[in-house]
């Protein structure tokens, strides 16, 4: 036992070795009987108090004589500072302390050392006596105990078994999660400090290249290329590596996912065969640029062209202006081929875009002729990524590189398409790259779910002030304000998982004829879900306070990460807006389809909605059994979502009655169509987490009954929390009364202080490991 505490005080070393008692037994502010008796009784009996410490003791146990705040104080410090100094094998007691304490206060500790280690015993058997002390006693003397026990306690003392949260969140992506995880946790993926872009991106593209090495890259290709043929493992890869690093994820997803991708969908079986094997591998550098400086939303206004010339059968990819390179391109420093976005025109015909496979570098490296790399430098976040620009002065390539599989050359140079119509051939194209918005919104939810993992587990432990004079002070996570920030979160964070799976089971099911209602969907869910990313982030790390705002802690990262999220893979307000001309369309095709028997149906279930929905006493019904039936939340987000898409109809049809035109009209009712959308997607989220549910219940797993009903209660907290968004739309809709938006709002606080005990064990559920989570303020 080394002693080197500041020694503190006159105080002597019998008197020091007591404060611990002192302060532990006045800690709920009053002496009872037999504190004060096992205080004075068995103090008498201690061999190291000294005639002169004993009235000492005796006056500041007096139950008539309190200490004075500044006393009080006094004792904690010491006791604190001696917990701090305490090696980490000692158990947290007031013996350990009071022992500590007595040896640091002697004048030659040397001298001292086995007398005070011989007390230990009867300082023990005190500490036994003192009737029970209170845990937050300890609690806030040792701020160990804090860090390590505390959180274990709130976990071990859930009924809840957090693996159980976890196997229903992967569900049947458990195998390739664990798997992926198992190769993120070796030491060559160990997290450094890299803040300049060069060796981070080395490092990325290192981790890039073992993951490949494993076959995690190529599992959504084929077997002949190396892969497993699942887009399901692959999804369940993307959002286990995002528990890692995000620089990683979107590499990764660049490579494997975008150029891959392109190659696979939109390339025939010849390119396959050239390139898709060595890609997935990653001998094969590849990127996709789409994106343009002067058109990013808008990708059918790319300038980029690639003119056929059939005298050589090559094709020249050609950047018209400085705006028309291309900009943000991920792997643009390390890529060897680039499938290039270009206007393909052939005798003097524009066809509208294609995709073009440009080779920008060679095997060594080195850009070649024609083809110009600026690198976009520094960014917000991703810096581990290697964005650039790419112009192409007149480059030539054979016409063989046309990724063909919706539009290519024949040997007499006449241009031909199985999809004759243009602007269906464009949306076809781009339909099947909709996998990036499959996968993004899941390496999203990655990154909220490890911020809500960090600032839960960091409101469990930390405490701020103490709601009496002289009392512990409050566990963050105690104060409803805490609870109202970050639980409705974590219920929004498993609702979601939820919606996408239901997404990407969709997608991996998926048939030419579902495709339509698919890409709307993942627009849809891959907008709310990554503007949710960045909502949750930003709470997080306001609710960790200044340690949330430590770059050690993460959080830092995770947002400057994931906050363009919300813009690539489709800015969120342009997808909106797809989505709610989706549901336009499908709203008009079922009035088409079914004529006046459909207008009819409308009419009868506007009418049923007001008997049932709006009837006067639903619309004021408050009982708890109403408002936390699945049934009120279920017809609640239906109602939203069919009158939204109504009413956007209603308007539009209108303005163009009155003589605007579609875009004119389009334009006035820009926010009434965002709205419809994130109606529609909120009412799939909640319904996909309500057959899940259901689900649950009636599987015969009798153990995960517990489990249900927190999952029950825990998406019933994200519906009401959603309405209560809504309040305000939901009152004017007269489909709530002012007292029943109350009573929400008073549900939505209760649920959160139910759900509170468990906050511990529903983020360790999301099953992120304490390495990959990496916050030392999360770590137990
Ligand atoms: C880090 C990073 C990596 C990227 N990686 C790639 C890549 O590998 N390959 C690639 O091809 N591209 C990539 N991109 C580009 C990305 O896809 C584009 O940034 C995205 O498509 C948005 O385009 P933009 O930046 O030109 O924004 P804009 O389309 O100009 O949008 C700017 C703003 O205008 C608003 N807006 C635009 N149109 C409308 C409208 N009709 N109604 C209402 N509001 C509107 C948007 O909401 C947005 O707020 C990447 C971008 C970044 C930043």
């Amino acid at each position: 036992m080394g002693v080197d505490l500041p020694a503190s005080t006159s105080l002597s070393p019998g008197i020091q070795a007591m404060i611990p008692f002192l302060y532990a037994a006045w800690s709920d502010r009053h002496l009872s009987v037999p504190e004060v008796e096992s205080l004075r009784q068995q103090a008498g009996a201690l061999p190291f108090l000294t005639e002169e410490d004993k009235p000492v003791l005796r006056e500041w146990s007096d139950p008539a004589r309190p200490p004075s705040r500044e006393r009080y104080q006094q004792w904690l410090s010491s006791g604190r500072l001696a917990a701090e100094a305490l090696p980490e094998d000692r158990t947290a007691s007031l013996a350990e302390l009071g022992v500590w304490l007595g040896l640091a206060a002697e004048e030659d500790p040397d001298a001292r050392r086995d007398f005070w280690a011989a007390q230990l015993p009867a300082l023990q058997e005190l500490e036994a006596n003192l009737g029970g002390v209170q845990e937050d006693t300890y609690r806030s003397l040792f701020p160990l105990y804090d860090q390590r026990q505390k959180l274990a306690e709130a976990i071990t003392e859930s009924r809840i078994d957090p693996n159980d949260l976890q196997r229903i969140l992967e569900g049947e992506r458990a195998g390739i999660i664990a798997r992926t995880k198992k190769i993120l946790l070796r030491p060559s993926f160990d997290r450094p400090t890299l803040r300049i872009k060069e060796d981070y991106r080395e490092q990325v593209l290192r981790w890039c290249r073992e993951l490949a090495q494993e076959g995690i890259g190529a599992l959504s290709y084929p077997p002949e290329y190396g892969g497993e043929d699942s887009m399901s493992e692959y999804a369940g890869a993307f959002e286990a590596i995002a528990y890692h690093d995000l620089s990683l994820v979107i590499k990764f997803g660049v490579q494997f996912g975008l150029w891959g991708g392109a190659v696979y969908n939109l390339g025939s079986k010849r390119h396959h065969d050239r390139w898709l094997r060595e890609t997935g591998t990653l001998e094969l550098p590849g990127c996709f640029a789409m994106t343009e400086t002067g058109h990013g939303s808008n990708v059918r206004g790319l300038e980029t062209t690639a003119v056929y010339d059939h005298e050589h059968r090559e094709l020249i990819v050609h950047s018209p202006s400085i705006a028309a390179g291309k900009e943000y391109i991920g792997n643009a420093i390390h890529a060897r081929l680039a499938a290039v976005f270009c206007q393909l025109i052939v005798d003097g015909e524009s066809h509208g875009v294609h995709a073009v496979v440009v080779p920008i570098r060679d095997a060594e490296g080195h850009v070649l002729p024609g083809i110009r790399v600026a690198d976009n430098g520094y960014k917000m976040g991703l810096n581990g990524v290697d964005n650039g620009r790419i112009w192409f002065d007149q480059v030539r390539v054979p016409v063989d590189n046309l990724l063909d599989k919706y539009g290519g050359i024949t040997e007499d140079g006449s241009y031909h398409s199985p999809i004759r119509s243009p602007g269906k051939r464009f949306f076809t194209m781009l339909g099947t790259l909709v996998g990036g918005r499959v996968f993004v919104p899941r390496a999203g939810l990655s990154a909220a779910k490890s911020a809500l993992a960090i600032a839960v587990r960091y409101g469990l432990r930390r405490r701020q002030f103490p709601s009496e004079s002289m009392r512990s002070e409050t566990i963050i996570l105690d104060y409803p304000n805490q609870q109202r920030r970050l639980l409705p979160l974590v219920a929004k964070a498993y609702a979601l998982q939820f919606g996408l799976d239901h997404l990407l089971d969709r997608f991996v099911a998926r048939t030419p004829d579902d495709m339509r209602e698919i890409e709307a969907m993942a627009a849809g869910l891959k907008s709310y879900a990554t503007w949710f990313t960045t909502a949750a982030i930003q709470e997080c790390r306001e609710a960790t306070g200044g340690k949330g705002y430590l770059a050690e802690n993460r959080i830092t990262d995770l947002k400057a990460d994931t906050d363009i999220f919300t813009t690539f893979e489709g800015d969120n307000t342009v997808l909106m807006q797809l989505l709610a001309k989706s549901l336009l369309t499908e709203f008009k095709k079922s009035f088409q389809e079914d004529g006046n028997i459909a207008v009819l149906k409308f009419i009868g279930r506007r009418v049923t909605t007001m008997v049932t929905e709006q009837n006067p006493y639903v619309v004021r019904q408050t009982d708890r059994e109403h408002l936390e039936s699945p049934g009120f939340y279920q017809t609640a987000f239906h109602f939203r979502a069919r009158r939204l898409v109504t009413t956007l109809a209603q308007r539009l049809r209108a303005y163009i009655k009155e003589g605007k035109s579609a875009y004119e009209a389009g334009l006035l009712c820009q926010t009434h169509m965002i709205a419809a959308a994130e109606a529609y997607v909120e009412q799939l989220v909640v319904d996909a987490a309500l057959d899940r549910l259901e689900g649950l219940e009636t599987s015969d797993v009798s153990e995960t009954s517990d489990v249900s009903s927190l999952l029950k209660k825990t998406i019933q907290l994200y519906a009401v929390h959603t309405i209560e968004g809504h309040a305000a739309w939901y009152l004017e809709s007269g489909y709530i009364s002012g007292q029943k938006s109350k009573a929400i709002r008073k549900l939505v606080d209760k649920l959160c202080a139910e759900l509170r005990p468990e906050a511990g064990v529903l983020v360790d559920g999301f099953g992120i490991p304490d390495k990959l989570l990496g916050a030392p303020i999360a770590v137990v």
